[in-house]
């Protein structure tokens, strides 16, 4: 098991809903004070027999940075419940309409080191259709705010595949953002659940090949700018990516609180009820609720194994997964024809996914988990 623990913070309030997300987040702010106190019990209750120390803590949303200073001091009050390590990274989603010099410099008082900005895109029109509520000078106001308040490491995420969007258009984003000098960059795709308000007001969303372009465009932008590319989505510049996120996709364990937040802990996994109700009246018990969740089986977990290390750029061992699964022939002859069709790549013994296999990864890993047996 890992010596150190992440822990996850799921602030469930926005100003408004996006036309786009199905993130659980609700525009009743006048609840927030209810939902600190409840957030706060929760954490101190679980910290009662959590011994290990916490090397990363990601506040996301929702919007975190609707949080006032007082309530966030009121939450590192029982964060300090835990042991921390002495480099533990704290990140924080901040929306750009939301967000000041002085609240960023208090986030940063109480010990947030990490920024993560939903920019989406630098086109007004664009984030319009998606219902945010910033325009693109807000990006700008709060990457110069987040660096006047003396931080020196923040995310942008940027979303592309968006209806009507053209290549000129997604690549004056990608410079826009570059040319704010992020450490960090989230890349999303849009998708549309059909419960969601813009997908009964958009006909359609671009072609794979178009959406396949866009991913091409934002690959050779980003390193031919000096950003490394360590998972599907994200690019760092070196030694700058998420450290929480990472413990995701290696499965290390993490506590998440707050309504619709998972947790991954001793072996099984938990998602909190999408309700801030449930959360108000019941806070405490995490740990028992996520300790009656069946372990994963053997099974299981060496299919997750697969699944995430192929995010990575890093992949996965060959000899350590041959060595789990039960079909190691026809997997290993699945990985030489994958390997052929440009999808894959074998370096030293490690299994990673190409451009190309990245752009298509849920297809690609499902013909390798099928042909490993799982
Ligand atoms: S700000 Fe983020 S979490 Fe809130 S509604 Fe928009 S996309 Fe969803």
């Amino acid at each position: 098991m890992n010596k150190a623990i992440s822990l996850y913070l799921h602030v469930p309030f926005c100003l408004s809903k996006c036309a786009y997300c199905d993130f659980y987040s609700l525009a009743k702010e006048e609840l927030k004070s209810r939902y600190v106190s409840a957030l706060c019990r929760a954490l101190r209750d679980a910290a009662k027999m959590e011994t290990r120390t916490v090397d990363t803590v990601f506040f996301g949303g929702g919007t975190p940075s609707l949080l006032t200073a007082r309530e966030l001091a009121e939450i590192f009050d029982a964060l300090g419940s835990f042991s921390f390590s002495d480099d533990c990274e704290i990140s924080m989603e901040v929306n750009p309409a939301t967000v000041t010099e002085e609240s960023l410099r208090a986030y940063r008082a109480l010990g947030v080191n990490r920024i993560s900005i939903g920019m989406q895109s630098a086109h007004d029109a664009e984030l319009q259709l998606l219902g945010r509520r910033h325009n693109f000078a807000d990006t700008v106001a709060s990457v110069d705010a987040v660096s006047r308040a003396g931080f020196d490491n923040f995310s942008l995420d940027l979303m592309y595949g968006l209806p009507h969007q053209t290549e000129e258009a997604w690549q004056e984003s990608l410079d826009a953002a570059l040319a704010l000098s992020p450490t960090h960059l989230s890349l999303y795709a849009l998708t549309l659940s059909t419960n969601v308000p813009l997908y009964r007001l958009v006909d359609s969303l671009p072609e794979d090949e178009v959406q396949r372009k866009f991913y091409a465009m934002a690959c050779q932008t980003l390193l031919s700018s000096g950003f490394l590319q360590y998972e599907i989505s994200n690019f760092a510049k070196k030694g700058r990516h998420c450290r929480h996120n990472l413990r995701y996709w290696t499965r290390g364990d993490y506590l998440g609180f707050g309504p619709s937040a998972a947790s991954f802990y001793r072996g099984r996994r938990h998602t909190e009820a999408e309700s801030l109700d449930a959360f108000l009246s019941a806070p405490t018990g995490l740990r028992e609720r996520i300790m009656k969740e069946e372990a994963l089986t053997q099974t299981d977990a060496v299919t997750e194994q697969i699944f995430l290390s192929l995010r990575l750029t890093s992949g996965l061992s060959l000899s350590e997964i041959l060595a789990k699964i039960p079909q190691k022939k026809e997997f290993s002859k699945e990985v030489e024809t994958l390997t052929d069709g440009g999808f894959c790549r074998v370096e030293h013994e490690r299994l990673s996914l190409t451009e190309d296999g990245f752009f298509v990864s849920n297809e690609i890993i499902a013909r390798l988990l099928s042909a490993a047996g799982l």
